[in-house]
């Protein structure tokens, strides 16, 4: 993973987070494999079975466990942790166990190893509380910071390339599958400087109904609607983006029910104000859809948050009473799918700012007719 932050940047994060660890009384953050350690100090552990770990002291010194022969890969961040390599020879776990003492509480890494868990109760199970690292991470992570900001307009940005290429007819569609057509968003997405795809839904026709169909073998044809919805990462950060085009000349039903779609995904974007619910977010895009009276064709939320994960809290649902921040990154994505006929979703990641939504695409929001 490259490296975009800078040491100021990580320096900011430790300190946020042990104040984050002073208001909910954590002695102790260790996080290993998962998206928390990059974000606190930059270096991705390979999913490894040798711990890395990332132990934060509420006041001590941050120092990065991690095995002697992958220490190289770590950039330094001075100031920020030092490095702590083991031997092949050594108990990785009792040296965690060392630099953290005893602590009262200890927030533990969702992705960690359970392995390392086990055997971190084994040495502190009677008298140590365990918590998630959410607790002091969430709120942190969900509040995206500038560093974070311009990856993700990065990583947008480049998933919009390879929508307007869509939209421009350079993706043949005609006569092709859609695991054809999969394949060839993928290799855009790379060659627009993702490092990883991380889905390429592609579907025709009645298939676009079903919200996560798995691309196939169905062969598109004049007459189809094809909706896409892809994203990769991005110097470890996230995009996410469905359009649909239409195959031949489009269909009036379903000219009809994108229009609608189109205004309720604006206004579904417009309603991520700071300081409004989430929830907010996905009654404005609802409301919008209902009144066009597709109502029971929208079922599912209306976006998710977005950052280091594909899918991250914040969620834009119904129930999530959580007000916008500055620095929330969420999906808006509200769809209407009418089984064995046809399905849509229109998609764009916005950022909340104290200026009000900005959305990170901007490639066409029409149903682009393609020949
Ligand atoms: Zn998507
Ligand atoms: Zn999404
Ligand atoms: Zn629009």
């Amino acid at each position: 993973m490259s490296t975009l932050a800078s040491t100021t940047t990580y320096l900011d994060r430790i300190r946020r987070a042990r104040g984050a660890m002073a208001d909910h009384d954590v002695d102790v953050l260790l996080v290993s494999v998962g998206s928390d350690l990059p974000y606190l100090s930059g270096y991705e552990a390979m999913p490894l079975e040798r711990l890395t770990m990332l132990v934060v002291p509420r006041d001590g010194e941050a120092t990065m466990v991690i095995p002697r022969l992958e220490a190289p890969r770590v950039v330094e961040q001075p100031g920020v942790f030092s490095l702590q390599p083991w031997n092949e020879t050594d108990d990785p776990v009792a040296l965690v166990c060392e630099l953290a003492g005893r602590p009262d509480v200890a927030a533990i890494g969702d992705t960690m190893w359970a392995r390392f868990l086990v055997e971190l109760l084994g040495h502190w199970g009677s008298t140590t509380r365990f918590v998630r690292s959410t607790t002091v991470m969430n709120e942190l992570r969900m509040r995206k910071d500038a560093a974070e900001i311009a990856a993700l307009q990065a990583a947008g940005a480049a998933a919009d390339r390879v929508a307007a290429q869509l939209q421009a007819g350079d993706i043949p569609l005609e006569g092709r599958t859609e695991a054809q057509v999969s394949a060839d968003i993928s290799a855009r997405l790379i060659a627009e400087g993702h490092d990883v795809v991380n889905f390429a839904i592609v579907a025709a026709g009645a298939n676009a109904a079903s919200p996560h169909h798995h691309a196939g073998d169905r062969v598109i044809r004049t007459g189809d609607i094809v909706l896409t919805d892809f994203g990769g990462t991005m110097a470890g950060y996230c995009s996410d983006i469905t359009r649909c085009v239409f195959l031949g000349e489009i269909d009036p039903e379903v000219a009809d029910a994108y229009a609608v779609l189109h205004e309720a995904q604006a206004a579904g974007v417009a309603a991520g104000v700071v300081g409004v619910p989430c929830e907010e977010v996905d009654r404005a895009a609802r409301r919008v859809i209902a009144a066009g009276g597709y109502g029971e064709y929208f079922i599912h939320r209306t976006g998710h948050g977005i950052g280091m994960e594909a899918h991250e809290d914040p969620y834009m649902v119904e129930g999530n009473s959580m007000p916008i921040e500055p620095g929330h990154a969420f999906s808006v994505e509200p769809g209407i799918y009418v089984a064995g006929k046809w399905g849509m979703r229109l998609e764009d990641i916005v950022v909340a700012t104290a200026d009000g939504p900005m959305a990170l695409n901007s490639s066409n929001h029409a149903l682009v007719a393609l020949t």
